[in-house]
């Protein structure tokens, strides 16, 4: 029997079947791991097609990934139109395709002002050496559209909400200021993952996500994604350099370049994409509980959780987001000393860097992930804390942060 139509089917639908129909020799209903570097011919060029698409070298393409980023094109739509999605080796290697697909010398970036730190290093410290400038812009529309350089500035690019003081940025419209000035809009949708935020619907041309995080969300494989809009969309766009579809020069460059995901990475990438609605509805619906404990505890001066009503990018979250995620960050009002403390007090909030596993992390950033922004317009408060909330109980969470931040206030 044929599979049916998965287009109009829901989320969690396209994210467990799309890419992963039944073997067509066995029937086996998880995509194997193709562990092969190359394709047996037959005759130069004759490329077997049994599972619909032929190969030749697994740079090229490899029946796992193939799996992996069709299920990813299918959950990161773009309003009804065709999306395309390619993976790669980590979030970073992604980005770096974006850059070297979209910029040459002489061309300019808009950043946002607050974002991971190891994108402003990769735009700072290795695209912009090679003659890309950028500035720096806040997620206000009118900041971003005063940022841009009319006739170098290629793209904007947006975080939302961002990695790690959770702020919100309007997709919608920084698109329209974006694209008004003839940019395009590349969003990391990384802590949204595609089942709280699809960028492309709001307007975006490019969407980026480090897989490392919530689509993987085992903290078992590092990877990363890039989804645009295919060739033959109606809204697809043409790279502002060969003038050809973006996407064939994305997936061109995905090749040229070779930063793929191996099969081993790819399989595991897709087996976490299929829970990825159940995980997200949950890590939201913790994270909510842990931001409201802490919006009522006397050690935390400030709790950043777009979730929360006073949250100054509440109603836009509330807008383009089906749900507020289970990234939390907070401040300490005794400062720098008391947040080291409070991420060295956890036990089941394990220390550590990234986020989006079962498992809850916390961290200093100051120290951690954004080290890398010190001393630059990027740089994070000293007292701040963030919190990836993972799956566990939520009583059990919040007893630990009540005894971790009574040790960091003692
Ligand atoms: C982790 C992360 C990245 C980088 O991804 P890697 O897989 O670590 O290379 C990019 N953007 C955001 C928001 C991230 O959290």
């Amino acid at each position: 029997m044929n599979a049916p139509d998965r287009t109009s089917q829901g989320f969690s639908t396209r994210a467990i079947h799309v890419g992963s129909e039944p073997d067509p020799q066995t029937g086996a209903v998880i995509p194997p791991i193709y562990a092969t570097s190359t394709y047996a011919q037959d005759g130069v060029g004759g490329l077997r097609t049994g599972l619909g698409v032929g190969y030749e070298y697994s740079r090229s393409g490899n029946p796992t990934r193939t799996a992996l980023e069709q299920a990813l094109a299918s959950v990161e739509t773009a309003g009804g139109e065709p999306t395309l999605a390619m993976s790669f080796a980590s979030g970073l290697a992604a980005e770096d395709a974006v850059i070297r697909t979209l910029t040459r010398p002489g061309d300019h970036v808009v950043l946002p002002g607050d974002a991971y730190g190891g994108t402003y290093r990769l735009f700072a410290r290795v695209a912009e050496p090679w003659g890309v400038g950028f500035s720096t812009a806040s997620s206000d529309p009118a900041a971003v559209a005063a940022a841009i350089v009319p006739g170098s500035t290629r793209f904007v690019w947006v975080e939302t909400p961002t990695n790690p003081l959770l702020a919100v940025t309007d997709i919608e419209a920084v698109a329209a200021v974006a694209h008004e000035a003839g940019a395009l809009l590349v969003v990391d949708n990384t802590f949204a993952s595609p089942y709280l935020q699809n960028p492309l619907a709001l307007g975006a041309d490019v969407v980026v996500h480090s897989t490392t995080k919530y689509v993987g969300g085992h903290s078992d494989v590092v990877g990363g994604a890039l989804v645009v809009r295919a060739p033959e969309a109606p809204g697809a766009v043409l790279d502002p350099h060969t003038h050809e579809p973006l996407a064939d020069r994305l997936a061109w460059h995905q090749n040229a370049m070779g930063a793929v995901s191996g099969p081993f990475d790819a399989f595991l990438t897709l087996r976490g994409l299929k829970t990825l609605a159940v995980r997200m509805e949950r890590h939201s619906a913790t994270a909510a509980r842990v931001a409201a404990y802490l919006s009522e505890h006397d050690a935390v001066s400030e709790v950043l959780y777009p979730g929360l009503p006073t949250h100054p990018g509440h109603e836009v979250a509330a807008r383009q987001m089906r749900g507020f995620g289970g990234m939390v960050s907070f401040r300490l009002r005794q400062g720098r000393d008391a947040a080291l403390k409070a991420c060295a007090s956890t036990r089941t909030f394990l220390l550590a860097e990234s986020l989006g596993g079962v498992e809850s992390l916390i961290e200093h950033p100051g120290a951690m992930t954004h080290g890398s922004v010190a001393g630059t317009v990027l740089e994070v408060p000293d007292d701040l804390v963030r919190l990836s909330v993972g799956l566990e109980d939520a009583e059990d969470l919040i007893a630990d942060l009540d005894d971790a931040l009574a040790a960091a206030s003692a």
